[in-house]
């Protein structure tokens, strides 16, 4: 690891000014003005002061932000959309590579591909392949960075029809450890390109992504929600419903409480329940027939789909989430949920410590699952879902109350699962976890580790270490 420079002072870094003539973008030390809001992180636990935040233009300033790094022996992070639960898009007292100016997309209707920049967001991307009826697999936040999200697989509505982020990507631009920029996909690279689908920032810095676009427009979705006493008895049904389900039908299955807005009936407001958010790419009609059964479930207490923009669908739970909340995030693998595994779900879900925590179960079957698990570096292949524990609350008062509680559910569910966990839904959780989640891929993605990055530059992700020579 390259020694740190002094705490936070521009002082002891007296090419800052040789950086600022370099870049097209603009340079930050902590005596700007902006500086305090430009090195904010979307989770507002994480409180990190780069001591230089170099805010690039374009593939260039990339690349000369890299030299700049390497020149003055600074940790360097890379800041996508800045969403990473562990706050990896940033360091303390290092250079902080922030992409958030590089926003554009191109979409090729013809091809349907798109070219995406290294640090749109899954909203730059929807609004402009929507524009075209198209659409490739995302999160379920529009404001989560294509970046992060795509590097390290990428799951959403689209998963169980089109596979994972990964799965739909044709070509990365990756600026790597040595300065240089390449353009890697199937046939040029192959190595380079197996490792960014899912190796997370560990190989490179991505400053275009092409991906694959699918014809999505209109999707019938929306949640369906049951009173939390009849939660056993939705989730046992869920677990053998969604994995026969034709692929057209995603649904992820979660604990919530009733948001307090004038989308959901009164009656409703702040009531714990078990939700399932659907998304289905069948018509109105067929839709309709696919989720008769949700009907004979226990009693809904509303379900409220309909047709929708794709688009719409990804951004509905933006006004929820809004950046500067504490998070607190634990994950698995789950390829069966047993009737204990409901018991504590459901146990676990009645001690929700506060309006925005959850927990969901996102379906990785289907067309995921088709994928070999050498394939890419997503070893999970036959995982069936990916759980997320999440602790959110707008007030740092609460961190204590976020934390104990999804740890200590983790705890109760971890036995129930796979081991390995989807490596963005994990805190900074250590060399461990990365290695359960990479499980048998583990040891090419260091090989890999050593031919791209042997001195570990690249070091603020999940940590693929380089192999021993
Ligand atoms: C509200 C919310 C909702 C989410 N929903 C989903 C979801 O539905 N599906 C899903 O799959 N995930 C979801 N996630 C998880 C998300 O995928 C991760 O948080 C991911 O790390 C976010 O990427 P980012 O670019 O925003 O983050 P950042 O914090 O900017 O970066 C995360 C990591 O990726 C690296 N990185 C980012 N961009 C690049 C790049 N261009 N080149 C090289 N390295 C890069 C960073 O260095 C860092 O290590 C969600 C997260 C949040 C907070």
């Amino acid at each position: 690891m390259p020694p740190r420079a002094e705490a936070g002072s521009a002082h002891a870094l007296p090419d800052v000014a040789r950086l600022r003539s370099e870049l097209r973008g603009p340079v930050l030390t902590p005596s700007d003005p902006n500086y305090d809001e430009t090195r904010k992180l979307y989770n507002a636990m994480i409180n990190k002061r780069p001591a230089v935040i170099a805010r690039c233009r374009d593939a260039a300033d990339v690349m000369t932000a890299l030299r700049f790094g390497q020149e003055q022996s600074l940790e360097i992070a890379v800041r996508g959309g800045g969403h990473n639960g562990g706050g990896l898009g940033s360091v303390d007292d290092g250079l902080m590579i922030d992409l958030s100016l590089m926003r554009g997309v191109r979409v090729d209707p013809r091809t349907r591909t798109a070219d995406v920049a290294g640090g749109c967001q899954l909203g730059d991307l929807d609004h402009a392949a929507g524009a075209f009826g198209l659409a490739t697999p995302g999160g379920i936040i529009s404001t989560t960075g294509v970046g992060g999200l795509t590097l390290g697989g990428g799951l959403g509505h689209l998963t169980r029809k089109y596979g994972l982020s990964i799965d739909n990507l044709l070509s990365a631009d990756v600026v790597l450890p040595d300065g240089n920029l390449v353009i890697a996909d199937a046939d040029q690279d192959p190595d380079l390109f197996w490792a960014v689908r899912g190796g997370g920032g560990n190989f490179g810095i991505v400053t275009n992504f092409r991906f694959r676009l699918h014809p999505v427009s209109t999707v019938i979705a929306g949640p369906t929600f049951w009173p939390l006493d009849q939660a056993e008895e939705v989730l046992r049904w869920y677990r053998d419903f969604l994995p026969n389900a034709p692929e057209d039908l995603n649904g992820f299955f979660g604990v919530l409480t009733v948001p307090p807005i004038p989308a959901f009936p009164e009656a409703l407001h702040l009531q714990k329940v078990a939700a399932v958010v659907w998304c289905s790419l069948a018509p109105s009609a067929e839709t309709e027939r696919l989720l008769a059964p949700v009907h004979r479930v226990g009693h809904p207490a509303m379900h409220g789909v309909g047709p929708m923009a794709y688009p719409a669908l990804n951004s509905m739970f933006d006004g929820l989430y809004p950046p500067g909340h504490q998070w607190y995030w634990r994950a698995d693998f789950v390829q069966k949920i047993s009737d204990e595994a409901v018991r504590l779900h459901v146990a676990h879900a009645r001690e929700l410590p506060t309006p925005q925590s959850t927990m969901h179960l996102y379906p990785i079957d289907g067309a995921a699952s088709r994928v070999k698990a050498q394939e890419t570096p997503w070893a999970f292949r036959d995982a069936k879902w990916a759980e997320v524990i999440v602790g959110v609350d707008p007030d740092p008062r609460n961190a204590h109350r976020l934390r104990d509680w999804t740890v200590g559910y983790w705890e109760a569910l971890h036995p129930h699962s796979m081991g390995g966990a989807y490596v963005n839904f994990m805190m900074d959780e250590g060399q461990e976890r990365v290695q359960a989640t990479y499980g048998a891929n583990y040891a090419r993605l260091a090989a890999l580790k050593r031919r791209f990055d042997p001195a570990n530059m690249l070091h603020v992700n999940q940590n693929i270490r380089p192999a021993r020579a």
